[in-house]
């Protein structure tokens, strides 16, 4: 590696002037695909994502129905433009690593029970990175799951933590994710507007059980304040649909 580390925190600040556990700022629009069932555009900090949710509907090819519920599919891509070295197009390890988890935080919250032999597909696209970008994703799908009317038990809020010069930071950004000790994607089910269980947990580096626990802390405080983002969304789109 040639890149020089950079100091991460200086005067008690982050590089991007946030305090240890601030978000970056946060954009989130429900309904803006007019061809999904559900959609939603998110922005936390430098991230751009759009979601898309088509379903339920007939699965196809149809050897992988289900006679008793639905099956969940869910795409993460990354655009090649959506980072600073282009990214060659299509899946790869991390793409389909970060599909899969991502499926399986949906998977217990949604009432698959309810849509025999249908599939619902959740499409996630990275159309600008800046580390996150799993978690973003993660709170645009939920939206847009939200947006497309599929029954669930709750709703999915995930964010980062991370540990930058032994400090614990909230949703860290690139340079942070890059440079830090290690990252921690968080997602949570929020259910009749309270935390209920963990849906996804990952880490990447090295943290003390101290650490986890209070990063744990800081990343449900968070979650919190996405969760409200996201039910702000949801009302906007269906306040705006009464008037019209
Ligand atoms: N990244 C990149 N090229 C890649 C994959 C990732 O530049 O092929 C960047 C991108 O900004 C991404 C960050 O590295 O957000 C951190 O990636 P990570 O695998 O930790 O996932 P994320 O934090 O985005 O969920």
């Amino acid at each position: 590696m040639s890149e020089e580390r950079p100091q991460l925190i200086v005067d008690g600040k982050r590089l991007d002037g946030r305090d240890f556990d601030e978000l970056r700022p946060i954009k989130i629009e429900a309904g803006v695909l007019r061809r999904a069932d559900g959609s939603c555009y998110l922005e936390m900090g430098r991230n751009k994502i759009i979601a898309a949710v088509y379903g339920p509907r007939e699965v196809h090819p149809r050897h992988l129905q289900d006679p008793s519920r639905a099956v969940i599919r869910y795409r993460y891509n990354m655009a090649p433009f959506s980072v600073e070295e282009r990214k060659r197009p299509g899946p790869d390890r991390r793409s389909i690593e970060i599909s899969k988890v991502s499926r399986e935080a949906f998977e217990p919250i949604i009432m698959k029970e309810l849509f025999p032999r249908s599939g619902i597909d959740v499409f996630v696209e990275v159309l600008q990175a800046d580390a996150g970008t799993r978690t973003a994703c993660l709170n645009a799908a939920s939206v847009a799951l939200v947006d497309a009317g599929v029954a669930m038990k709750g709703i999915i809020t995930a964010v980062a933590v991370a540990k930058v010069d032994g400090q614990l930071v909230l949703d860290p950004m690139k340079e942070e994710d890059n440079f830090g000790e290690a990252d921690v994607p968080f997602a949570f089910l929020i259910r009749n507007s309270r935390i209920e269980s963990i849906a996804l947990l990952q880490m990447d580096g090295r943290m003390t059980v101290d650490e986890v626990k209070k990063g744990l802390q800081m990343a449900k405080r968070g979650a919190m304040q996405i969760y409200e983002m996201q039910r702000d969304a949801i009302m906007r789109k269906y306040h705006t649909e009464e008037v019209e």
